[in-house]
């Protein structure tokens, strides 16, 4: 039986009613998923075999599989075995799900992606301002205050009063500095940079060698797991909002009150604090190519 689509991986069919062709040469992937992905059955890993086929003029042709390396299936447990080809454009029918509609749509995103950094960047730059002159205010208060003290204006008592008072808001501006944080510009370049890598992710991998296709997927997915009929790849942010094209389209098309930030901001979020190691790594893969 040939794979076909679950609920969570919808539009696969086409690829894999494309993806079968004897006489096209097996994708070089065998060695590519080896312990990369799980049985969805079972929590075996997935594992790739060679198969040798006499043809009746004698030669013999090598077909590639990938099985559920459970040699001890249970009796409800289905037959897990894909072509190397099926499961070569299932993978790249799931990563082409994170291009855009359309190269304008696209430019579009790059675009304005870069602008929420900047926005966030003058945001950030405007607060710590704000909070750097109350700072100094706080601070020259304070040194008024025990002036005052040292002359004989004011007691002890009510320099103590005042004195914890204003250490009070020094706190309260401190604790906003720190949350505030450190917007790198450089993220932005990040985020847009690997926004334009997935909009080309499915000729990426197709054009990879194996070390490169295992860290495509291992940036793109969490966990991949294969079905006797699916492949089921738990996406991670922010490549898993890219997938989920219909936010976007909408946004764009159908709303008039459309705001760009509801559209990019589940994209840009990963990218607002410290990016996660799978970031860097991805953005590592991405530069590499570049
Ligand atoms: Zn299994």
């Amino acid at each position: 039986m040939r794979p076909s689509a679950c609920g969570c991986c919808v539009g696969f069919c086409a690829a894999f009613c494309a993806a079968f062709s004897p006489s096209r040469p097996p994708p070089a992937i065998a060695p590519a998923i080896d312990g990369l992905f799980r049985c969805e059955h079972c929590g075996s890993l997935i594992t790739g075999e060679r198969i040798k086929r006499r043809l009746r003029g004698g030669d013999v042709r090598e077909h590639l599989y990938y099985r559920c390396a459970n040699n001890h299936p249970g009796p409800e447990h289905p037959v897990v075995r894909w072509r190397a080809e099926e499961l070569d454009d299932a993978i790249v029918e799931d990563l082409g799900r994170m291009r855009l509609p359309d190269r304008e749509i696209a430019d579009w995103f790059s675009h304005t992606l870069r602008e929420v950094f900047t926005h966030e960047a003058e945001q950030r730059d405007r607060q710590q301002t704000i909070l750097a002159r109350r700072r100094a205010e706080l601070t020259t208060t304070k040194d008024r205050l025990v002036r005052a003290f040292v002359s004989g204006a004011i007691d002890e008592g009510t320099l103590k009063a005042h004195t914890m008072e204003l250490d009070a808001q020094m706190g309260e501006v401190n604790r906003g500095f720190e949350a505030g944080g450190d917007i790198d510009e450089r993220r932005g370049d990040m985020a847009a940079r690997l926004f334009d890598w997935t909009q080309n992710a499915a000729e990426d991998w197709r054009g990879s060698k194996i070390a490169r296709k295992r860290s495509i997927l291992e940036a793109r997915s969490l966990n991949r797991r294969l079905s006797a009929t699916s492949l089921c790849l738990e996406k991670r942010r922010p490549f898993r909002e890219l997938s989920e094209r219909p936010l976007i389209q909408l946004s764009r098309g159908d709303c008039p009150n459309f705001e760009p930030s509801r559209a990019l901001a589940p994209f840009a979020a990963p990218f607002l604090g410290p990016p996660e190691p799978f970031i860097l790594a991805a953005d590592r893969l991405v530069r590499a190519s570049g």
